[in-house]
């Protein structure tokens, strides 16, 4: 027995070893990635849920591996937020958004608005505010077409910063729209106190809408819930024709989801020619 738990030993520890060599690996490229910029974003698009009309579009970012593609963010964003580098990637992401905007301004394609996510440590960093206000001055784009999305847990638990950071944003009229919404643990009291002008209500919660009477009741308590604190609801995941009636009918505003499009590069969103004026 004692031989056999020596050998389980080694096993375990050739094992820890690999792992070990795997996420320095990863942390090597990443620091790579960031030095060569080997970012791109993918844009998904929003849309008014009763006209299917584009309302903006979130952007997605993506790791332009040089060896293995395209990477989602889910395998690198959460090791780019330990490595304390995701305020650089952060800011890379606000500044090639609002670029695009520029650019597909410049094309006479009306994009009225880009969501981008934020991290935790992004919205506790005082060089917040100053970075969205440099790289609006930079774009020119106006600050009502530019929202910030963030998650309830990242409101709730960093209290005191987080909440001054998010009222000067919204000074500056940037929006911002709680994302995932019902999958953290807000207290109701609390988010009507928030500078918040969206909610998002997270896919988990619309994946069975339409088919599942639980579901149902909570997607419409929830759009209420943001009605109710004059939030703009928006529906993540949207992926079938009965979700989206369903939404519609119980007067969510604004869709999400494979049904009007996946994430694709910026060249292939399409949009109508920007009204006079509305630039
Ligand atoms: P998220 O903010 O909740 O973004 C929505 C995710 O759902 C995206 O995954 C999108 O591709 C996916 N999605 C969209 N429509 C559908 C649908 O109809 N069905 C299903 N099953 N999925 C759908 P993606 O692009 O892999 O991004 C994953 C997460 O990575 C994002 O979740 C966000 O939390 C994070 N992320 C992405 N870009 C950034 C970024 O620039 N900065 C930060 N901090 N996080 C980012
Ligand atoms: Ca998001
Ligand atoms: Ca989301
Ligand atoms: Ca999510």
């Amino acid at each position: 027995a004692k031989s056999q738990g020596r050998n389980t030993y080694c096993f375990y520890q050739e094992e820890m070893s690999r792992e070990v060599m795997a996420r320095l690996t990863l942390e090597n490229a990443l620091r790579l990635a960031l030095a060569r910029e080997e970012w791109v974003l993918h844009f998904q698009p929003q849309v008014h849920l009763a006209t299917r009309r584009l309302t903006g579009v979130e952007a997605l970012v993506r790791w332009q591996h040089p060896e293995q593609g395209l990477i989602l963010p889910g395998r690198f964003i959460p090791i780019a937020e330990e490595m304390a580098i995701i305020g650089d990637l952060g800011a890379w992401v606000l500044r090639a958004a609002c670029r695009q905007m520029q650019e597909w301004d410049a094309l006479g394609c009306a994009v009225p608005r880009v969501a981008v996510n934020l991290s935790v440590q992004e919205l506790e960093r005082a060089a917040l505010v100053p970075l969205v206000q440099e790289v609006l001055r930079e774009t020119g784009l106006a600050p009502e077409r530019l929202e910030l999305e963030v998650t309830e847990s990242m409101i709730m638990c960093e209290a005191g910063r987080a909440i001054e950071t998010l009222r000067a944003l919204q000074q500056l009229g940037v929006s911002v729209a709680v994302d995932d919404f019902g999958t953290g643990y807000s207290s109701l009291r609390y988010i009507k106190n928030l500078p918040l002008n969206r909610l998002k209500v997270d896919h988990a919660f619309v994946q069975d809408v339409g088919r599942s009477h639980d579901d149902d009741a909570i997607v419409r308590a929830i759009i209420g819930l943001g009605h109710s604190l004059d939030l703009e609801v928006v529906a993540e995941g949207v992926e079938r024709e009965e979700q989206r009636e369903f939404l519609q009918r119980e007067g969510c505003e604004v869709g999400q989801g494979y049904l009007f499009g996946r994430p694709v590069p910026a060249e292939q969103i399409v949009a109508r020619p920007l009204a006079d004026g509305a630039r």
